[in-house]
């Protein structure tokens, strides 16, 4: 199988790996991002669910206290207490101290008592009875608070929903807005009404001394719960309480409603989330997860692209040298069979004209020269590849340098129609260079400009000083090279293909020559170059600044531009 055909086979397979090896890379990355968000998701939720659950504990907890002294109740037998307040208008001792009880929590602030056959808030000339705390028994009174008569309203229509035969409990508990809380008695064995017992609420103590402590036990601060909570009386428009100073209420950032069940119908807690620590800890280690996973991901694909795009370019090197071998054979073959024909045909004695004899000897010197300036090429690229090149540095002036170039190379540059331009600084600082190296230098860039002219024939060279530099340009203005191709030309074996260069001759080997005998030397080489423009190469290397050596070749120096022919 023939090389380039192996090239481009795993040039397939390089590229079927790269897109599987990126594919996956963004897939894993792609689940992990998810897995991420959907773990940040469910610990979000579930700060939610528990803060909804700490909502209800807390209402819970409030309506215990509003129930609490009734518990008792239950365990008292009505019709003994119903006779007993038929014949001696008071309870026994032990209903009085469970009374006593409930007043006591401060909850409720008085107590009273209406009989159910004289029901002095349905039959105005029966007074209703109020509990006294100092004696312990209850007294008539006419002058009394709306909430007494307004709470066993309530409590005779709640009785009426439901048939007293099927009811199981001695009372039955009903509340009146914030006011007051009625217990309806009830005598299960003559299914009757004994009375309505009508609790009044101390508003400020449920407030400052249940609501608020448990408030603060219960919430904290917004920080520490997570939320802030505000109890609302929405029928007022007011705000009753609140676990946070700063922040007033705002119905559009609340995110959870909470009723008191069965209690307090016009009280409603209101929260509005704020981030939690756990939340925050959260949000905090989703970002570094994400960043620390985009920093991989990145790494990783630059790992992939740089690797890929260093196969690309050995295959690029391998297709080019490949190709070389096979123009370079050519090339080879050509002046040596140009040369073998015309040795051939002088030695058989075929040729005997003397203007002939000339024109077969100019052939094999020329194919000779070709020949030999493509094997010195080859031999220059073998010795920098093995690291052989001897470097023999020297202090020269550069402007010397070049001066001798062109002299000695004149006939070749005119007998091309070249017009060489020099211009150069004046005292221009040494350089520690080797000679030889910068004539090869200066062949391959000015071949170069003869190579690829287009109408106007004349190369600029300038040399120059700059800061602790020195160096040298050689512009034309020739084809020029397309931008894309500008970073390639050095590499070695590179050619730009298009049909102009197509038709001069070369192997892609001068510039990579160039760029290794500077860089051998020290210096350094840029190219500008824009197509149908021109291009310009220029060559900087460290300057020798000793004083002396400067003083002493100053008088040598260019100081004006010269022009040669
Ligand atoms: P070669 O000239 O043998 O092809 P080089 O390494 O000297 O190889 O040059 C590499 C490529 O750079 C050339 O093929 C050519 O396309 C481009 N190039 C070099 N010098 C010039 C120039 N002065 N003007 C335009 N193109 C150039």
């Amino acid at each position: 199988m023939s090389l380039l055909k192996t090239i481009k086979q795993s040039d397939t397979i390089r590229w079927f790996f790269f897109g599987i090896a990126i594919a996956a890379v963004l897939s894993l990355t792609v689940l992990n991002i998810y897995s991420l968000h959907a773990l940040r998701e469910s610990t979000i939720e579930s700060a939610k669910e528990n803060r909804k659950l700490q909502l209800e504990e807390y209402t819970s907890r409030i309506s215990y206290n509003f129930y609490q002294p009734f518990r008792d109740i239950r365990n008292f037998d009505m019709a003994d207490l119903n006779r007993s307040w038929q014949t001696e208008k008071r309870f026994p001792l032990h209903f009085k101290q469970v009374l006593e009880d409930a007043i006591g929590d401060s909850l409720y602030s008085e107590i009273y008592f209406i009989p159910q056959q004289e029901n002095g808030c349905q039959k105005p000339e029966y007074p209703i009875y109020k509990f006294s705390t100092f004696t312990g028994q209850f007294n008539p009174v006419y002058e009394h608070p709306k909430s007494v008569c307004d709470g066993v309203g309530i409590s005779l229509s709640g009785l009426n929903t439901i048939s007293l035969d099927e009811y199981r409990f001695n009372n039955r508990l009903d509340f009146d807005a914030h006011r007051s809380m009625t217990s309806a008695l009830i005598n299960l064995e003559d299914k009757d009404v004994v009375g309505h017992m009508n609790f009044q609420i101390n508003r400020d103590y449920l407030l400052n001394r249940i609501m608020k402590p448990a408030l603060d036990a219960k919430f904290g601060s917004p920080e520490s719960s997570g939320m802030i909570v505000w109890i609302r009386d929405w029928m007022q428009d007011e705000i009753l309480l609140s676990n946070s100073s700063e922040v007033p209420y705002n119905r559009e950032i609340v995110d959870i409603r909470q009723r008191f069940p069965g209690l307090m119908d016009n009280w409603v807690l209101h929260a509005s989330f704020v981030e939690s620590p756990a939340v925050a800890a959260t949000h905090a280690s989703f970002i570094r997860s994400l960043v620390v996973l985009g920093s991989a991901v990145f790494v990783l694909i630059g790992a992939l692209i740089f690797i890929f795009i260093n196969a690309q370019k050995e295959r690029e090197f391998a297709e080019r040298q490949a190709g070389f071998l096979a123009n370079v054979t050519h090339e080879l073959k050509t002046p040596l069979a140009v040369m073998q024909a015309a040795g051939e045909n002088i030695s058989d004695g075929r040729v005997t004209d003397g203007k002939r004899l000339k024109s077969y000897g100019i052939h094999i010197y020329e194919e000779a020269i070709r020949l030999r300036k493509m094997i010195d090429k080859l031999l220059d690229v073998a010795k920098v590849d093995s690291g052989q090149t001897m470097v023999n540095q020297a202090p020269h002036h550069l402007n010397e340098l070049v001066l001798n170039y062109i002299k000695d190379h004149n006939d070749f540059i005119t007998n091309n129609g070249f017009q060489i331009r020099i211009q150069s600084d004046d005292a221009i600082p040494l350089a520690m260079v080797d000679s030889d190296q910068i004539e090869t230098i200066l062949n391959n860039l000015i071949e170069n400009s003869i190579k690829y002219c287009r109408t106007d024939k004349e190369i600029y060279i300038s040399i120059f000083k700059k800061g602790k530099t020195v160096g040298f340009k050689v512009a034309d203005m020739g084809l020029g090279i397309p931008k894309k191709a500008i970073r390639n030309i050095f590499n070695k074996f590179y050619r730009v293909e298009n049909s102009m260069t197509a038709k001069t001759k070369g192997h892609g080997l001068g510039l990579s020559i160039v760029k290794n005998l500077v860089e051998l030397n020290g210096g350094k080489i840029e190219v500008e170059s824009e197509v149908g423009v021109g291009s310009e190469f220029t060559i900087t290397f460290n300057a020798l600044m000793q004083q002396s050596y400067i003083e002493k070749n100053r008088d040598e120096e260019i100081t004006q531009t010269k022009e040669y022919a």
